[in-house]
């Protein structure tokens, strides 16, 4: 038995692995692969279709929002965004959370002004910084909800007139919001929706068209919502990947459903951390992630020897990131609570040996 707590690409359902096995062999008994029909086809483009339904189901997307599947990964939307709603004598806001919202910086600043209000870089973005103003007239406020490499998480929607703009690739679907605060949300679809190579995005409508600034049309979205997310050939095996996992999730209960789940999961995980007095997680309470869970050892070779404890145990993907150091658990929606059990019980295990 092997638990997958990678960062991304992560654990998906079984049941989704499973069918999407089965549609590369004989999609929907056409006696076809998924991978040999064009994109062009009513088979196709109900996939389309469905995936782009299920999101505004699921998300409760007001009638403004238009639901997009692009290529690239988030990183790609780093740029994409400002190129569609950034002019250059124009200002966006920024919070500076954690690598990912370091990189969206560093991209938005070929396309206009940037102003960073505010970064928690001073302590290795263990925390969320609080009580920053955001400048009224900025094009948008951009803001990473989930740092995916800190496992901080920001657990409220900032009160701005200012038009929301969010990187939610680490927990789109996992927990309720109301996402029609934002006027555009993007996540790759690895960590929680689905296989690499495409992109979720979900834009309002009323942003679009504002700049000066003339966009190749692969990069358009008002191309992309024209064309159905089918200007070109779209990323259709990993499309459907999406739809399989979003139809899981109905199942399961929608997304409050699997918030109660991954709050379950979460508190089983920090609740073993805070009675511990040898594993130490490393973020603000406060700011804690329910998707990424990460603490440390204060001894290397202690935490060679869990790691190494947990490899015995089929417990994968648990190493920090390089920029961390000690842990990283991922606990995305299709993470079930019996790993976090197995996980915690190994970790009281690993602690009675070692004090
Ligand atoms: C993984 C991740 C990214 C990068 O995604 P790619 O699809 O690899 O470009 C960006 N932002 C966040 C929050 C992430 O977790």
């Amino acid at each position: 038995m092997v638990h997958n707590f990678n960062a991304g690409p992560s654990i998906l359902p079984r049941e989704v692995f499973e069918e999407a096995s089965r549609a590369i062999l004989n999609f929907n008994d056409t006696g076809l692969s998924i991978l040999e029909f064009g994109h062009r086809t009513p088979l196709f483009e109900n996939v389309m279709g469905e995936a782009i339904s299920l999101v505004k189901e699921l998300m409760q997307l007001n009638a403004d929002k238009e639901v997009m599947f692009l290529h690239g990964g988030a990183s790609t939307q780093f740029f994409q965004v400002p190129m569609n709603l950034l002019d250059e004598d124009a200002l966006a806001a920024y919070l500076d959370c954690g690598i990912w919202g370091t990189k969206a910086i560093k991209e938005a600043k070929q396309f206009g002004h940037v102003e960073v209000v505010a970064s928690s870089k001073d302590r290795n973005y263990s925390y969320i910084p609080k009580g920053y103003k955001i400048t009224s007239d900025a094009a948008y406020f951009h803001y990473t909800t989930n740092n995916t490499v800190e496992g901080t998480q920001m657990h409220s929607i900032p009160d701005t007139v200012v038009p929301l703009v969010a990187d939610m690739s680490s927990d789109i679907l996992s927990r309720s919001m109301d996402f029609n605060r934002f006027s555009l949300i993007y996540a790759g679809a690895q960590k929680n929706i689905g296989a690499a190579g495409v992109n979720l995005v979900i834009a309002d409508k009323n942003i679009l068209g504002k700049t000066k600034r003339k966009i190749p049309s692969m990069m358009d979205y008002r191309q992309h919502i024209e064309h159905g997310s089918m200007l070109n050939t779209p990323p259709v095996f990993a499309v459907y990947v999406c739809l399989l996992t979003l139809r899981w999730l109905k199942k399961t209960g929608g997304v409050a459903a699997i918030e109660k789940l991954n709050r379950e999961k979460a508190g089983l995980l920090y609740d073993t951390l805070d009675a511990s007095t040898l594993f130490k997680p490393t973020v603000a309470k406060e700011d804690r992630s329910l998707m990424n869970v990460v603490f440390v050892l204060d001894d290397p070779e202690k935490e060679k020897a869990f790691l190494q404890l947990c490899k015995q145990e089929g417990m994968i993907g648990v190493k920090g990131h390089r920029s961390v150091g000690g842990f990283r658990v991922s606990l995305y929606n299709a993470m079930p609570l019996e790993s976090v059990k197995q996980l915690t019980a190994l970790m009281k295990a690993f602690e009675q040996r070692h004090v």
